[in-house]
């Protein structure tokens, strides 16, 4: 009976959901915490300070923060979003950018630990982790660079170009290790059983055609307006995406990108504030790179299933 009893409790104790379930919690908190940290970033860069130094303070008052004041979303709620010594609001987007990461995060962990649940090699358990960390860093960068787009209208070249290098690395890595497992991440199924040679090629055009795209569009709108409409920065965030998620993943970004665009475009327009004064409407520049970052952030995440459900749909 007694080791009945004890296989029956190491099926239930041991088995991958476990696994799952706390690997998923322990990657959203670790989610909270790079997203506490990417505010830091994010605040401080385009005032061009160092993220390290000083410590984290008030940037109303300047008062350097206890440690409890900086516990990812727990202080933001204690503090009511306002500083304890000078009542100074803390913007909404400090628990809303720590808890995106931390969901992010956790979302990848749970496929990720699906996909290693029973008998695996340690090849596809490396190619599993390789695959989830990529994944989080592509997901942190696009929330930091939609933040700074929307809050600044600005891409920093010190982000997308490391990035566009970083994500042409991972997809390398992809089909140096190759084929036989099959990534929880979009863009990696069209490399399977490719030759480097072959993978090295389709990813550099992908970066010149989703640049181009983007060069294009820019090129028109000054033909027609005789104004700046779309910044070299969305051309470069374009590239760093095709380098990520590959042509098929880029070009489903910008459909997603230029769709929320049209949509906040929209509500805008009827905002009871712009009702008053059109003109201001056709001068708000609408920050086009958010938007594409969020369709970046829903094409690693979902763009395989999308693609595929439209192509049942249409028949393919
Ligand atoms: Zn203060």
């Amino acid at each position: 009976m007694g080791a009945s009893y004890a296989a029956d409790i190491g099926a239930v104790y041991s088995t991958p959901s476990m696994i799952r379930v706390f690997g998923t919690i322990f990657a959203g908190l670790l989610g909270l915490a790079f997203g506490s940290f990417l505010n830091v970033c994010v605040s401080r860069w385009p005032e061009g300070e160092s993220v390290v130094h000083p410590h984290s303070h008030c940037r109303s008052c300047g008062r350097t923060l206890a440690w409890w004041e900086n516990v990812p979303l727990v202080s933001w709620l204690a503090l009511r979003g306002h500083c304890r010594s000078c009542g100074a609001g803390i913007s909404w987007r400090y628990p809303l950018v720590e808890l995106a990461v931390g969901w992010l995060w956790a979302v990848v962990a749970w496929r990720s630990l699906a996909d290693i649940a029973g008998p695996a090699s340690d090849d596809f358990l490396w190619a599993v982790a390789i695959s989830a960390v990529s994944q989080m860093i592509l997901l942190w960068l696009l929330v930091a660079l939609a933040i700074l787009d929307f809050e600044h209208l600005w891409l920093p070249n010190k982000i997308t170009i490391p990035g566009m290098l970083m994500g042409f690395a991972v997809t390398l890595l992809y089909a140096a290790v190759n084929s036989k497992h099959v990534f929880a991440f979009y863009g990696a199924l069209e490399l399977e059983g490719r030759s480097m040679w072959h993978v090295i090629w389709q990813r550099l055009i992908a970066i010149l055609v989703a640049a181009g795209l983007i060069l294009l569009i820019r090129w028109v709108y000054w033909l027609i307006r005789r104004r700046e409409g779309v910044g070299l920065g969305d051309a470069k965030l374009m590239a760093m995406l095709a380098a990520w998620l590959g042509l098929g993943g880029a070009l489903l970004s910008f459909t997603i990108g230029v769709v929320l665009g049209a949509a906040a475009a929209l509500f805008l327009l009827f905002a009871p504030s712009t009702r008053k004064d059109h003109g201001r409407w056709a001068q708000t520049k609408l920050p086009l790179g958010a938007f594409l970052c969020v369709g970046g952030i829903v094409s690693s995440l979902w763009g395989e299933r999308m693609i595929h459900a439209y192509l049942r749909w249409a028949g393919f």
